[in-house]
């Protein structure tokens, strides 16, 4: 549990970082979002004041040039009667356009004379109309009087300038010039509808201009305190207060919904008259602007999130790699350790083996060693007596004889191992008959073999060719397999010894048909002192290096053994002999 809970544990630490780096450039993304829609409106808003003011500049310039033309015809006193003043009104109104009308008004109130005639209601007396207020203003404060949009027909605004006229001293009428609004607005602020929706009102608040056909010219709808648009109303209060200035207004429509929208305003001041310019653009235009750099953010931190995950998935997926390449590492490891913990535990068990035919050996060794020698003593206690009948005196010398040829087999053959073992066997190489040396090794067994009544068959073809090799020690590995073959086969057995020959090898067969060995201990019998019965019951005698011997023997020069058996059944034993 612990264990699967440290294998998740980077996976869920690189899960972690990338999540939270994600976040951090998603946070950082919004933050910066809402700092460039600041700047944006910031900017805009500046941008669209900057243009504000120079529409009002252009119309303030436009108009106060109009005052300063009559101003200084009024100045011209030697123009007086006013008759002269109709040709200079006519050089004015042709040269500088954006006139209605020039006239002279005489100081009893009454048009007498001016330019363009179609515009001039000559004869007209401003006391018999009630219009005198403005006449008898300039007349006593003697300084230039224009009256705001004044409605003068139908849908048509005009400004009036009264420009007094004295003469030494003396008041001898205005001058008054109309301008017509619209065709102001026409020349400088029609052009901007595209930019907004570009208004102008009076200081009164009074709609001079509209781009937007919504409103009435001439109507003082944003002087009304309207509930739903305070906001609105509220900057054009301060649109008539201030000279310039920005804010922001939510504008209601007639179907109830709104939009906030951004608005910036300048003043024309010209005389007693101030007008005011509004340009007003939706949040919405600025917002589509903001919105390219959304996308273009958008597409950052998209790419910066992929980058990241795809930074992620990389390094769980190396991390798993190295996993699992720990992994292989640690089940092979597991396998090398199971493995030589395998090797440890057969050597071991061979150890252990070795250890017991150790002991085995010696005590065989001794049993081998001390039963000649007790016979031996026995057979001179015998001889020690003078009465001993002379037959038994000779019986007792053989007795003697053979048991120590028993000990000197033993001793020889423990010589033989350890030569064997430690390499410093010597071969002698001579020209060898086989079948020579097969006689020699039945005569060798011939006392044992008459003994059992064990019959032997040699089978070997006549050909069979002379080899080279140690005769003694092959006699040697002849009387070993003879003598065992005797040893494990029954009363009346039979061995037959055959030969085949092949292009490098002649193989021999020594087949018993005795008491055969079982299939799993084929081949320990050829380890030294392995004994299939090494009880004290065994009846036969051996030191469990017979085979050993054989087998260095033959392997010492160039050869190879094996056995083949059945249980019960009998044995085979064969091997083959360089040639
Ligand atoms: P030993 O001196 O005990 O005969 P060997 O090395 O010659 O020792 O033989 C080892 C063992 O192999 C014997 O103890 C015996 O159990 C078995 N063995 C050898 N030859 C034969 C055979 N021909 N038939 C059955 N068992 C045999």
């Amino acid at each position: 549990m612990f264990a699967k809970q440290n294998r998740w544990k980077p996976y869920i630490i690189v899960a972690v970082a990338a999540i939270l780096l994600i976040s951090i450039v998603i946070f950082l993304g919004i933050r910066s979002n809402s700092e460039v829609k600041d700047i944006v409106e910031q900017q805009f808003t500046s941008q669209q004041l900057l243009l504000n003011k120079q529409i009002s500049r252009g119309i303030e310039v436009f108009l106060n040039e109009k005052v300063l033309l009559i101003e200084i015809i009024a100045k011209q006193e030697s123009q007086i009667p006013p008759d002269n003043f109709t040709s200079h009104f006519k050089t004015i109104y042709e040269k500088s356009s954006g006139f209605y009308a020039i006239q002279f008004i005489n100081e009893s109130g009454t048009v007498v004379a001016g330019y363009p005639e179609e515009n001039l209601p000559l004869g007209y007396n401003l006391y018999e109309n009630n219009q005198s207020f403005a006449f008898e203003k300039v007349q006593k404060e003697k300084e230039t009087y224009i009256t705001g949009g004044v409605q003068m027909f139908e849908e048509e605004l005009g400004s009036f300038i009264w420009v007094p006229v004295f003469h030494e001293g003396k008041f001898k009428g205005t001058i008054l010039s109309i301008i017509k609004v619209s065709d102001v607005t026409d020349r400088f602020l029609k052009n901007y509808a595209s930019q907004g929706h570009v208004y102008l009102i009076d200081k009164y608040g009074m709609l001079l201009y509209d781009s937007s056909p919504e409103l009435q010219i001439g109507e003082n709808d944003f002087y009304l305190v309207n509930e739903s648009n305070l906001l609105h109303t509220s900057i054009i209060q301060e649109q008539i207060n201030c000279t310039e200035g920005s804010g922001k207004y939510f504008k209601i429509f007639e179907n109830g919904t709104g939009e906030e929208r951004i608005i910036t305003y300048s003043s024309i001041g010209w005389h007693n008259q101030k007008w005011s310019v509004g340009l007003t653009n939706p949040v919405s235009d600025v917002n589509s602007l903001i919105h390219s750099v959304y996308i273009k953010q958008g597409v950052f931190i998209g790419m910066s999130g992929i980058l990241i995950l795809a930074g992620s998935v990389w390094t769980i997926l190396l991390f798993m790699k190295w996993n699992k390449t720990l992994e292989k590492e640690v089940i092979s490891k597991t396998h090398e350790i199971k493995q030589s913990n395998e090797l440890l535990q057969s050597a071991n068990i061979k150890l252990k083996e070795h250890d017991k035919l150790k002991s085995e050996f010696v005590s065989i060794v001794s049993h081998e060693l001390r039963t000649p020698l007790t016979a031996m003593k026995t057979s001179a206690e015998f001889l020690k007596d003078d009465n001993c009948d002379s037959s038994v005196r000779l019986e007792m010398l053989d007795l003697i004889i053979r048991n120590i040829d028993r000990q000197t087999r033993m001793v020889s053959d423990l010589l033989d191992i350890s030569r064997i073992e430690s390499g410093r066997i010597k071969f002698n190489s001579e020209i060898t008959n086989l079948s020579e040396v097969v006689n020699w090794s039945i005569k060798n067994v011939d006392t044992i073999s008459k003994e059992k009544g064990i019959t032997i068959d040699v089978n070997f073809p006549k050909d069979l060719p002379s080899i080279k090799t140690d005769k003694d020690k092959l006699i040697q590995v002849f009387v070993n397999l003879l003598n065992n073959a005797m040893k494990f086969t029954p009363q009346g057995g039979n061995i037959t010894i055959s030969s085949v020959e092949s292009d490098n090898f002649i193989e021999v067969r020594i087949k018993d048909n005795g008491i055969g060995i079982a299939p799993d201990l084929l081949n320990r019998i050829f380890d030294k002192f392995y004994q299939i019965d090494s009880t004290s019951t065994r009846k036969v005698g051996g030191s469990g290096l017979g085979l050993a011997i054989t087998k260095g023997i033959i392997e010492g020069q160039g050869g190879s053994i094996r056995v083949e058996s059945m249980q019960g059944e009998g044995s085979v034993f064969i091997f083959t002999l360089v040639k």
